[in-house]
This record gives C-alpha cells, structure tokens and sequence, in this order.
C-alpha cells in the first residue's frame, strides 16, 4: 500500500515509522533484525532503508603511498527492502539519490523496485562526498531530487527514457521528498528552499519527510510557512534522540540543524557521564515525541542509527 494510503486510513492517529541504515559492507541482515525486531511492536506501516553512495577514503598501496580509492561501505538498500517486507509483511521505502547514477541506472532500479512490489520511493538528491566541495551530480545523472520525481512520475504514466519503447509499464510508485524545517544548508533562504521544494511536491512528490529537528518549535513554524505557500501534503517529522556528549558539535556540523540551548545546558550539566547524557537526550526526544502526537502529526519518523533499545524505550513512552 502507498504510504499516503496509510496516513489517509490513519484518519487523523499518528502512526509511527523507522529509518534504517544497511549495515557496512553487507554485513549480514541480521543486523537490521537485530534493530527492527523489537519496534515491531509498534506496528510501523512503514520502514525507509537510506542509501549510500560511493565515498572516498585515503588507502596505503603496496608502496607505502596513500590514495585517494572509492568504496561502497553500505551497500544493499533494495535486498534490506525485500528482507524487510518478507519478514515483517510492512512497506519498506528505498531512499533514492540522484549521486551515483546516471538516469538508465535509476530507470534500472525502479524497474527492478517495480518487480519486487515495492511502492514508495524517497527521491532525494544526495550529499557532496568527502573531499568534495559541493555536490557534483554523476555524468548522465540528475542534478536535483526534482529531476528524479520527474522521472519517476514519469514512470507512473509509462514514459520511459528510450521513446522508442512503447511496452514500457506503467508503475505506481509513491514519491516521498525531503524538507528542511531549519532550511537546507545550500538554499540563501527559506523562501526560496521551501519554493524549490513546492517545485519537487509539484513535480510529483507526495509527501515530505523532515530532516530532524531537536526544536518542535521550527517544524511547527514549518507547517505554517509550507502551508502558506500551497503545500498540503503530509509533512512526517523525522527525528531521533541525542545521546552522546559529541553530538553537540558533530549533529549542526553534519546536518546543519540547531541544538536548543536548553537542550544544550542540560546535556552539559552531566557531560562527564555517558549514561545521564544519553537519559536527558532521550527525555527530551520523548517530550518533543508526546508534543507532535499531541498536535495530531500525520507520523513520527524516528532515524533509528541502529540503536533499537533507546528508540523502543521513546516509542514506549509515546505509542
Ligand atoms: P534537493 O531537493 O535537490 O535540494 C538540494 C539543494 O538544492 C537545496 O538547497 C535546494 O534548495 C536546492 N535546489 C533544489 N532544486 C534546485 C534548482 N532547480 N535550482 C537551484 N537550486 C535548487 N542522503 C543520502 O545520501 N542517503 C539517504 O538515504 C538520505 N536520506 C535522507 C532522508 C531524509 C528524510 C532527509 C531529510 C535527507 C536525507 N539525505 C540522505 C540527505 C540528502 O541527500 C541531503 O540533505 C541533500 O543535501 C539534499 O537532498 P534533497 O533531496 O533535499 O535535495
């Protein structure tokens, strides 16, 4: 089922969903069971898998002299998707990117997403790698998440890239996109962000899915400013808990968002000891969780990193 199928027969509940990373080097599903099988619980109708593009590290050769080398360290978003759709019977979400594939690649997966019953898609564009100082779209690729609802959309009415093909099937994916309540760190302002993101919700996207936010006060003034400017869609909050005293620095460093300062002083007053930062994190990530549930958001999207018994100890507190 469409994951805006969900938020519709929900009629008005807050449902619940997760976000899980495929494990490093195809490092066995266990891993991803070992994470999802306590939330299930929950009864998530949904589940995203991220996806990983190619990165560049620095490798010793024979010689003793480092190179620049490229690996797939997470490999495996579309047989998690399987594996998680075969064991739990819920929808899983592949997360597209526009980095790493030129436009027959990805009219490649959604074939292949197509055959294996997947419905939803996140059409997202990507970040810059390592050692790059902006996002350099793949030769033949897309430049912007829009260019991939294109497609996509494109798909759902049987345009496929090669004209000449008359046969090529109609799909009916779900295209999920992603929105920024602080703003997407590239954008000179929230006007033109939240005008280019109504271009991607008017290209084909069918919902937003936030980047997190440790202020519910900037996803509600969110809603406010999509809403003024023509965006109805179902608008899902993604977060997670803080729970380590270096986050503090690496979460605006890595995903440009703001810690609140009272956040921030709580967390400080206990630095020195890791079970009482990971307690205030997760207090607060449930009292942010009870105030979106309470204002009757469509869904809470909680990015799991893996750490299934902090999001069960948020999820039980507020589910
Ligand atoms: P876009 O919508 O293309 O926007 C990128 C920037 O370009 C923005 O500043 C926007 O304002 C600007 N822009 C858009 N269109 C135009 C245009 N036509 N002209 C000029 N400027 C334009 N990354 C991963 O690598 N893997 C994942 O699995 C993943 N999952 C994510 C899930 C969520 C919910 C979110 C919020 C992010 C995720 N990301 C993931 C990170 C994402 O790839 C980055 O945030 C990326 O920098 C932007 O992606 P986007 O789809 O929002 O890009």
């Amino acid at each position: 089922m469409k994951v805006t199928d969900y938020f519709e027969k929900a009629n008005g509940q807050t449902l619940i969903s997760f976000e899980v990373l495929p494990p490093i080097k195809g490092g066995g599903i266990k891993s991803i069971f070992k994470t999802l099988d306590p939330l299930m619980e929950f009864k998530p109708p949904f589940i995203d898998v991220t996806y990983h593009r190619e990165e560049y590290v620095y490798k010793a050769n024979k010689n003793g002299y480092y190179e620049k080398t490229s690996i797939r360290k997470r490999p495996g978003t579309v047989g998690i998707c399987t594996a998680i759709m075969h064991r739990y019977g819920v929808e899983a979400v592949p997360h597209l990117l526009c980095g790493g594939f030129t436009k027959e690649e990805t009219e490649d997966v959604l074939i292949d997403l197509n055959f294996l019953s997947i419905k939803n898609v996140l059409a997202l564009r990507g970040d810059a790698r390592k050692f790059e100082s902006s996002f350099s779209p793949t030769p033949g690729g897309h430049h912007y998440a829009i260019d991939l609802v294109r497609q996509i959309r494109n798909m759902n009415k049987g345009k496929y890239l090669d004209d000449n093909i008359e046969h090529g099937q109609k799909t009916n994916f779900c295209i999920g996109v992603a929105g920024y309540p602080e703003k997407h760190f590239e954008a000179p302002n929230m006007t033109t962000d939240l005008e280019l993101t109504f271009d991607k919700i008017k290209a084909g996207g069918e919902y937003i899915v936030t980047q997190m936010f440790f202020d519910n006060k900037a996803y509600f003034n969110y809603l406010e400013l999509c809403k003024k400017i023509g965006i109805h869609v179902p608008i899902v909050p993604g977060i997670k808990p803080l729970t380590k005293i270096y986050q503090l620095t690496s979460i605006p460093r890595f995903f440009h968002v703001n810690i609140p300062e009272e956040l921030s002083k709580e967390v400080l007053k206990v630095k020195d000891d890791r079970k009482k930062v990971k307690e205030v994190g997760i207090e607060w990530c449930i009292h942010q969780s009870k105030e979106l549930k309470a204002a009757g958001v469509p869904c809470i999207h909680y990015y799991t990193m893996g750490d299934s018994k902090t999001i069960r100890r948020i999820a039980e507190a507020v589910f």
